[in-house]
């Protein structure tokens, strides 16, 4: 027997439109690429994004076609997110540090038809534009005045474009499981992987990200997104901006901690979203004022592990709340948010604190297991430790176009292999072991490399540490730590760290050496290369083996 429940489709264009009658007036602040503070409402954002949705039409743009972007954080970018997703195309938004063959990989394996640039990504295209047969046109987003020389053919003016278009628009109405938007992420071997979203997984996705317990944005937040809008949908934050009237503030392409402080600043940002990289920019800016941003009361941060020492500066000595939060962008990208249940108020501080360095708890929406080798399901106590897999609301069933890698990633039985090893406890606490690839095997035992960096990161003379399992003729592979000191500080020994961590960490996990570096290598999304890095310490024995 059915629900007598009406259908209505789970649409993106609801979002904004719902904003823009009930919350018109909450703002979206940007550093705009030309440089000044860019603010409007809400109801001039859904205007602008159905003046974008005629422009497309008017272009030539249909139902499911592909229209790129390669763009900061900025209100032009916010607009493509609802404009093209909300008149039926697909947003597919391009990360520009991506290598270029990437981009023209992705480009071109996308099929798009139009790219909308940020004014800095210009000679980006120029240089690749020979390479992409498929597009139409490059639609660059800026006013007249700053219209720059280019040698792009067919560059349009996003605000010319937006212009010419009256702004009386209804949104389509379509099916609910329509592609929205593509995102691809690129792994450490083979070209990238395209994830298509749709309308009801990304709705979906922003009740998730609106639920968050204390982390996502509510009616009265004044978010900032550092997480770049041109990876996986900045974790949502634009809609669920969207959905609740928060108000939105985008860092445009400033991400230098000076910059990063006077924004929030000014904007009385309460709550923000980042990768660690940048919460240590902001820390050492704030260390330097010695003060936080004014209302600064909430970080969030995922994409990679965050030390228990950074969340101890943050909440001890300036009493911002840290929510660590695990994703992925083929989960759109949220799959655990570290939010502390009320049994857990018992709890001492360091027990509270550990909990807060795990990768935080289940959501509803994303089902978890974790197995062995063989496949096996192991119990979720808390040690038993191995591949997670998933599936769920806004879990992607199959990459976009590419049997290959689907077939790699994607069980016949309908799960998706994360590649992180992990553990599980009886409350959905995560913690994530290590990548599966970077997981270091001594003796047939594992050691977590995240584990040790995040010990190592508590030392007062290190800002950031990576641990690489490096070839052992007897062992099989050894930890190896590559260190960057901290500022004013001299670079500590091998001897000195092992003393440190001596109580940290097993006595068999101790690193068998240290290099010191002045800078580790990063990837396109912001999380430490080992690729590089173990490329670049390539023909590297320890000493005397
Ligand atoms: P991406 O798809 O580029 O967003 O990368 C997803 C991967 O980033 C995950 O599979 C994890 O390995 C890693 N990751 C994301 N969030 C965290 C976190 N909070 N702690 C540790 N690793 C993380």
């Amino acid at each position: 027997m059915d629900g007598l429940m009406m259908d209505r489709p789970l649409l993106i264009s609801s979002l904004i439109e719902f904003g823009a009658r009930y919350h018109s007036k909450s703002e979206i602040v940007s550093r705009s690429v030309e440089g000044p503070i860019h603010r409007y409402s809400m109801a001039e954002a859904n205007y602008r994004s159905k003046q974008l949705a005629q422009a497309l039409t008017r272009l030539g743009v249909g139902k499911g076609e592909r229209i790129a972007t390669i763009a900061w954080n900025g209100y032009r970018h916010f607009e493509l997110y609802f404009g093209v997703s909300g008149m039926g195309a697909v947003c597919h938004t391009i990360n520009p540090r991506l290598f270029h063959e990437q981009i023209v990989y992705v480009i071109n394996h996308a099929k798009d038809k139009y790219v909308f640039i940020d004014l800095t990504f210009v000679p980006l295209l120029e240089a690749l534009a020979a390479h992409l047969p498929n597009v139409a046109g490059y639609v660059i987003m800026t006013e007249k005045e700053h219209m720059p020389e280019t040698k792009l053919d067919n560059a349009l003016c996003y605000e010319e474009l937006l212009a010419s278009e009256n702004g009386d628009y209804t949104w389509p109405e379509f099916a609910e499981h329509t592609a929205s938007s593509l995102c691809y992420t690129s792994g450490t071997t083979g070209n990238p992987k395209g994830v298509l979203y749709s309308h009801r997984s990304t709705v979906l996705h922003t009740f998730a990200v609106c639920a968050a317990g204390g982390a996502g944005p509510n009616t009265r937040s004044r978010y900032l997104s550092l997480v770049p809008m041109f990876h996986v949908n900045a974790w949502g934050l634009p809609y669920g901006c969207a959905m609740t009237g928060a108000k939105l503030v985008l860092p445009g392409p400033s991400y230098q901690g000076d910059a990063i402080f006077d924004l929030m600043d000014a904007e009385k940002v309460d709550k923000a979203a980042g990768v660690p990289t940048l919460w240590m920019l902001l820390l050492s800016e704030m260390q330097k004022r010695g003060r936080k941003p004014e209302g600064f009361e909430t970080l969030v941060v995922g994409g990679s592990a965050f030390p228990a020492s950074m969340i101890e500066a943050y909440e001890d000595k300036f009493g911002v709340n840290v929510h660590h939060a695990w994703g992925m962008t083929e989960l759109s990208p949220i799959g655990t948010i570290g939010t502390l249940l009320p049994s857990m108020d018992v709890l001492s501080k360091e027990e509270r604190r550990a909990i807060k360095t795990t990768q935080g708890r289940a959501v509803f929406g994303v089902e978890k297991k974790i197995v062995d080798q063989e496949n096996n399901r192991l119990p979720e106590d808390g040690n038993a430790f191995g591949e997670l897999l998933v599936r769920g609301l806004w879990t992607a069933s199959s990459y976009y176009n590419d049997p290959e890698a689907t077939a790699k990633s994607f069980t016949e039985d309908g799960w998706f292999r994360t590649g992180d090893v992990v553990t599980l406890d009886e409350n959905g606490i995560m913690n994530v072991v290590d990548r599966s690839k970077d997981v270091i095997k001594s003796a047939g035992e594992w050691i977590s490399s995240i584990d040790l960096e995040n010990a190592a990161m508590g030392h007062p003379a290190i800002r950031e540490a990576a641990v690489i399992g490096m070839p052992h003729p007897k062992w099989d592979e050894r930890p190896l730590l590559v260190a960057v000191p901290a500022q004013g500080e001299s670079a500590p020994t091998l001897d000195e760290v092992k003393e440190f961590l001596a109580d940290k960490v097993a006595k068999w996990w101790l690193p068998d050496d240290l290099i010191i570096l002045n800078e580790l290598p990063y990837t396109a999304t912001g999380k430490v290369s080992k690729l590089n890095l173990r490329e670049q310490l390539k023909g590297y024995s320890f000493p005397g083996v």
